[in-house]
């Protein structure tokens, strides 16, 4: 039987050879140590927003770029995924006012901002294409409700291309673009935004808060807030099967990627990339070697079919009951 810490070099692959990788959340560089020491492949979310609210101004451009460049090259040839600024919502600024808003988190924020706010915004895109020149680097937009949005948010990428361009600065010109799945705007028009990126990143967090209008972080009704929700976890079905069928790969980096929980169906389904916090990758491998990919299909599909969460919370307790039995 092997010991976690032994898991660190081996693939994520189940028992009948489906291969998925297991990448790490970061908000800064200092999180680099524990996305090596827990053997992950790439970083799944880079939450920048950190850099932002650390900082006493908005960062500069230099800033940014010597953040990113930093990370890109520490990972070594391994994939980083940057999500471009996410404030709002309950995401405050030292040096820069947000008015005061009835529904902060349905309000200015995210994408929101950067588009209204397009010389923050390129500061943004610029290093993070400029940081492409030093390391597999991707970019990623929060909170999309629209193609309208996607299609400004990459326009305004291409006039950062061109500027660089001009300005004779090296940078990642091919650099690869997602959104995160956050809302079910997004799952509804799946299909539609799969031809337009190259990648899905599931956010189970605002996700499951958005689609069951529960405030993620209030503790009364915390009971409701469930990802394990049949209505959730046929929007992430629906995300992956439409991301397939565009041949694109289906990410997941909310909390739920890095839920044991969760794991099997999520298999099961189909998600090609888990992301999550580096701690929690090691007990997750461990579960997906001892789990049949072709089992877990089944599984999905029946727990898609259920009525309610806890009788999906069941039925995986079931599961993993089996497979630790299974690994004894
Ligand atoms: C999410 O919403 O699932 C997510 C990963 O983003 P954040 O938790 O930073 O809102
Ligand atoms: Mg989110």
């Amino acid at each position: 039987k092997m010991r976690l810490a032994e898991l660190k070099d081996f693939p994520a692959c189940t028992v009948d050879g489906r291969r998925v990788e297991l990448c790490a959340n970061i908000s800064g560089v200092n999180d680099l140590k524990s996305v090596e020491e827990n053997g992950a492949e790439g970083v799944g979310l880079f939450r920048t927003e950190f850099l932002y609210m650390d900082s006493m101004h908005f960062p500069t451009e230099e800033e940014q770029f010597r953040v990113y460049r930093e990370v890109a090259e520490k990972l070594n040839g391994k994939p980083v995924t940057i999500r471009t600024l996410d404030v709002g919502g309950d995401k405050d600024l030292p040096y820069f006012s947000f008015n005061k808003e009835q529904n902060p988190f349905l309000g200015w924020r995210a994408i929101r901002i950067c588009l209204d706010r397009v010389d923050i915004f390129k500061t943004q895109l610029r290093a993070i294409l400029r940081a492409g020149a030093f390391g597999r680097v991707r970019v990623m937009f929060p909170m999309i409700i629209s193609l309208d949005e996607l299609r400004r948010a990459k326009e305004i990428l291409e006039e950062c291309k061109n500027e660089l361009k001009a300005e004779g600065k090296s940078f990642e010109q091919n650099i690869e673009i997602g959104i995160m799945v956050e809302t079910p705007a997004v799952v509804i028009l799946a299909e539609k935004f799969a031809r337009e990126v190259d990648f899905f990143s599931i956010g189970t967090n605002d996700l499951t808060q958005y689609t069951l209008a529960v405030d993620r972080g209030n503790e009364k009704t915390a009971g409701l807030y469930n990802p394990l929700h049949p209505a959730v976890l046929n929007s992430i079905k629906r995300i992956i099967d439409a991301s397939h069928k565009a041949q694109k790969q289906a990410c997941m980096c909310g909390e739920l990627a890095g839920n044991i929980k969760a794991a099997p169906l999520l298999i099961g389904m189909g998600l090609d990339e888990f992301s999550m916090s580096a701690a929690s990758i090691p007990e997750i491998k461990k579960l997906i070697r001892s789990l049949s990919y072709e089992e877990m299909r089944t599984y999905a599909s029946k727990a898609l079919e259920m009525d309610t969460s806890s009788e999906v919370e069941t039925f995986v307790e079931t599961i993993l009951n089996s497979s630790s039995d299974s690994l004894k």
